[in-house]
């Protein structure tokens, strides 16, 4: 049988993920002709997955297509943007199976489906190389109401969602390291992009930033933007039941492993401190727990400290490509 020619791959599984949106032009034309909605600012990010780098080239088709899906959709959750399309670029292995493309892009409908977007352009070609996949995501704001990493204040509390560190073991569960908790692979496989505590956030908090490089050089980030030190109770960050077991046996460089490993997609932001009550509501509102693990203050960087103050040291804390 024929292999499947790109143009078919284009009309039988790209086209269907444009859900008619008039935007997308079915697919057809050179480009896609958006009209954002009134009243709104659109919110751009991209990001490039490969195979063997963002992903294990071991993994499941799903767990591909999610974590391109996911990391991008956790960059607009953190401008505090509700997600509208996205333009997809993806090299696909010269060898790789009809398949296995197949579960990429179902895996796609069904994120689509959940997180409510659709295709709206790109590309497809062929590559000696790894699966390469470049997303565009297309976000919509109020005018003036995106939340950007730059407004963080002295004084001002320091955020974060959910728990902090468990993508990083379910990696290591998944390369099979000792005493890693397999039930944490799924926070790695299919990361929960925070976007209906972002689109919460707006007015609310002052920065935000998602955790994708690790709390540490998250927390940098947030502080370099702001021209603030963010101060960091270790032991306050919030913990799974499983990172916390695991930590138990894992000595004491274990936490800033936890603190400095990747791929969370939690939200850190800053809030003044009378929105406290108002930010705890909204943790019971958007299903997810938000703990205040510390405060902005006056000079630069992150300053880690254990519960009696003393000092953490993170080293250069977080992942960096180059
Ligand atoms: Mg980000």
């Amino acid at each position: 049988m024929a292999r499947r020619g790109e143009f078919d791959l284009v009309r039988t599984r790209l086209v269907p993920l444009t859900r008619n949106h008039k935007a997308a032009l079915g697919l057809n034309d050179d480009a896609a002709v958006l009209d954002p909605p009134a009243g709104c600012e659109l919110v751009l990010a991209c990001d490039t997955l490969v195979a063997g780098v963002h992903f294990l080239q071991t993994d499941p088709p799903e767990v591909a297509a999610m974590r391109a899906m996911r990391s991008n959709l956790s960059d607009l959750a953190a401008m505090g943007a509700d997600p509208l399309g996205y333009l997809s670029a993806i090299a696909w292995p010269r060898d790789i199976a009809e398949t296995w493309q197949d579960r990429f892009l179902a895996a796609w409908a069904g994120d689509q489906e959940r997180f409510g977007c659709v295709l709206l352009g790109g590309d497809t070609t062929s590559t000696p190389g790894p699966l390469t996949v470049t997303l565009t995501l297309i976000g919509t704001v109020p005018d003036g109401r995106a939340v950007t990493r730059a407004g963080a204040r002295a004084g001002e509390d320091v955020w974060v969602s959910g728990s902090i560190g468990d993508a990083a073991l379910g990696l290591a569960a998944a390369q099979d390291e000792a005493g890693a908790p397999a039930a944490l692979r799924h926070r790695y496989e299919c990361p929960e992009p925070r976007l209906a505590l972002g689109r919460a956030l707006r007015g609310l908090a002052t920065a935000a930033i998602d955790v994708s490089d690790g709390l540490v050089a998250d927390a940098r980030h947030l502080a370099g933007a702001s021209g603030v030190a963010m101060e960091i109770d270790a032991e306050a960050v919030p913990l799974s039941a499983d990172a916390g077991t695991w930590l138990e046996s894992a000595g004491e460089r274990g936490l800033v492993r936890l603190l400095t490993a990747g791929d969370d997609y939690e939200l850190l932001f800053t809030a003044p401190a009378e929105c406290r009550g108002e930010i705890d509501a909204l943790a019971g509102r958007a299903g997810v727990p938000l703990t205040r693990i510390g405060h902005a203050g006056e000079g630069e960087g992150v300053r880690l400290r254990d519960r009696s103050g003393r000092p953490v040291e993170a080293g250069a804390g977080g992942f960096t490509h180059f």
